[in-house]
Parts: structure tokens; sequence; C-alpha cells
């Protein structure tokens, strides 16, 4: 164990590392303000190379493919009532439904799974066209009821919301591969703000000036309408203090390059290979400006059957951790925290270290709370 040890820290001295978070695009509030009304993106998108391939079950599989076409209900609808009706409710949705089928398109690349939205040719199927019949059949019967006003037309985009809404509750609630419930954590809270949008519409048109809700209780479609509802958190991240654990609004996306090319999360690379880790963090609002500490953590496991050691950055090297929080070493300390940083975590090749190794990183703010990924970055190193 001792010798690993030494050769971590030996191969980590002799790297031209220097640490350092560099500020990405610190770009304003009023950009994510924006961002937020146009439907609730934010940027803890992730690319397919950053998904770390995990078991999936058919049940899960099943829901992600439906997740996708529902997605493209959404958008055609929208698109078919915009040509109708010009109103520009349905044009901004519809661009942000584009991006939800895409957030779904990604996992589905990174699975191997066959897109749910394409017809036997591969092309993704024309707007209108959906391969679920129930979905097919939806469609045809909201254009059919969006085409009789624009009252109707606002109450069919309400009502694609709300059952948005229920489907990605019950989706969230039945994984827990964190990538994924933040993905459609980032749809449910748009899907929010798409309920909201219809619903001023609806209540300007009505006569009795109120939105009855369609699928959902009154209660909670009241509660969502009135803002007072509190978004859930869309990070992939979590916070920890002390006396509690929670998700974090921050978002870590990793990125493991080897010979220059960016690979697959999870991926087993040759001992002689160069690599290049790093981390990209959109840091939550809430924290931003804070002055914290950066700290990385590296798990290596020798084999399968050899327990796990933990390797920390204190500031220039790579240390043995014994794992309690409170003697966690910083790797940089007292920065100020960015909305975007670029974290980079190590570059060079790991000869004489074959075995799995699971990248930790994250922040710890003045009061002790930690926010680090959930789900770390993985690859392996052959022999
Ligand atoms: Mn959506
Ligand atoms: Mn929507």
């Amino acid at each position: 164990m001792k010798q690993f040890k030494k050769k971590f820290i030996a191969i980590s001295l002799a790297l031209p590392f220097s640490f350092s978070v560099v500020a990405a695009n610190n770009d304003n509030a009023a950009m994510q303000g924006n961002m937020m009304e146009m439907g609730g993106e934010n940027s803890c998108q992730l690319s397919v190379d950053q998904i770390q391939i995990q078991t999936l079950s058919d049940e899960a599989i099943d829901r992600l493919k439906f997740m996708r076409e529902e997605e493209k209900l959404a958008r055609d609808v929208y698109q078919n009532l915009y040509a109708q009706t010009l109103s520009k409710v349905f044009k901004n949705i519809s661009n942000s439904e584009q991006k939800h089928m895409d957030s779904t398109k990604i996992f589905l690349d990174a699975y191997g799974i066959d897109d749910s939205a394409t017809s036997e040719t591969g092309e993704v199927n024309d707007v209108g066209v959906f391969n679920n019949i129930e979905l097919q059949a939806l469609y045809d019967q909201l254009i059919a009821r969006g085409s009789e006003s624009l009252l109707e037309a606002y109450q069919v985009g309400a009502l694609i919301e709300e059952v948005d809404i229920a489907d990605l509750k019950e989706a969230i609630t039945n994984t827990d591969i964190v990538e994924l419930k933040a993905m459609y954590t980032q749809l449910l809270n748009a899907s929010y703000n798409h309920l909201r949008a219809f619903s001023r519409q609806i209540i300007q048109l009505n006569e009795n000036g109120i939105y009855t809700a369609q699928l959902m209780d009154q209660a909670e479609v009241d509660t969502i309408l009135s803002g007072a509802h509190s978004s859930m958190p869309m990070g992939n991240a979590n916070s920890l203090t002390d006396t509690e654990s929670m998700v974090s609004n921050s978002c870590f996306t990793s990125r493991l390059n080897v010979d220059q090319q960016t690979i697959q999360n999870g991926s087993t690379i040759n001992a002689n290979q160069v690599m290049n880790v790093a981390y990209q963090v959109t840091v939550d609002a809430a924290d931003v400006g804070q002055t914290a500490d950066w700290v990385l953590v590296a798990e290596y496991a020798p084999s399968p059957n050899e327990p796990a050691q933990f390797f920390v950055r204190n500031a220039e090297q790579w240390q043995n951790w014994n794992g309690q929080l409170n003697s966690l070493p910083a790797a940089m300390m007292n920065a100020e925290l960015k909305q975007q940083q670029s974290v980079p975590v190590f570059e060079g090749s790991l000869n004489d270290m074959p075995g799995r190794y699971s990248i930790y990183m994250g922040y710890r703010l003045n009061n002790n709370r930690l926010v680090y990924n959930k789900n770390p970055l993985l690859f392996y190193v052959n022999n």
C-alpha cells in the first residue's frame, strides 16, 4: 500500500501541474434570469462522453424513450399551434421543448439505445408523427382541440405541461441514477415555467379570470402558478454539512481526455497513455461570490479484491487521506466562487498504478458546508 502512495506522489510531483481555477464566461445574472424565463434551462447539460454508463432497468429504458417522444409531442403541438395562432408563447416554448428532446437524446446515445423518435430509416419523425400510438392519438386530439380557438390552444399547452409534470415526477422518483434525475429535474422545472406561461394567457382570455387544473390537483397547480412552490434543485451535486445532506443546484461536469481525445466516462486507459482530467463547475447561484476552498479526492482500488484507498490534493501534491472530512486538505484555498469555473485535476500517465480511479471534487464554504459531485468521474488504468 505504501508503495502505491509513494508512486502516486512521485508521479504527481513530476508533472507540470499547477493547480489553478479559471473563471470561464462569468456572465451576468440578467442572462441567467432570462434563461430561467425561457424554460429553466441551466448548464447542467451533459455531453454523451460525460455520462457514466450504469445499469438501466428495462422500465427505465422505456421511460427514457417515452420521455423523448413526449418532449417531441410538446414541441410539435406548439409548432403547429404557433403556425395557426402566431402567438409567440408557442414559438418560445417549442424552442425549449427542442432542447428537452436533445437532453433525452444524449442519454439514449450514451446508453446505445435506439432513438424512439425516429422512423425505420433512422430520420427523426416529421412534426406530428409518433411511434408511440398513445402519443400519436393524443397529438391528433390536442391539435383538433387547439384549433378551435386561441383560448383552447392555450388550454392545450397547459394540459401538455400538466401531463409532462406528472410523468417527469414519476421518472424522477423511479431512478437512482444521479445524472438522469438531474436531467429530468431540469425538464420538470421548465414545465413549471411553461405551465405558468400558458395559464397567464388563459387567465387573461378567460371571463372568470382563473385557470382550472385539467389533470393535476387544483391545489398543486395553484401553488405552482403562485410561484410559491420551490423548484427542485437541478444540480448533480451534493451539499453536505455536519447535520444534513441534500441535493445542490451546482453542477459538475467532468472531461476525460486521452491523447487529446475526449473519451467516455468509465473508460479503460492504457498505462502509458497521457490523460488529462478536468472539471467544469457551474456554481449554485446562492454560492457565487462566496469564498471557498477547492478539494480534490481520488479513490483508487488496485484491483477489485483490494480495499480502496484515498488520495487528496494538498496544495501542490497528492497525499494519502484517511477519509475523515475534518482532515480533508484544500487543493486551493480561499478562492472566490465564480458562476462558471474550469478546474484542472490531473495531467499525465499513471504508469505502474493499474486499477480503478474515481475522482471526486468540490468546494468547501466558510461555514464548512461541502458541495461535491455525487457521481464521480471514473476510469480504469490497464496493466
Ligand atoms: Mn419539456
Ligand atoms: Mn414544456
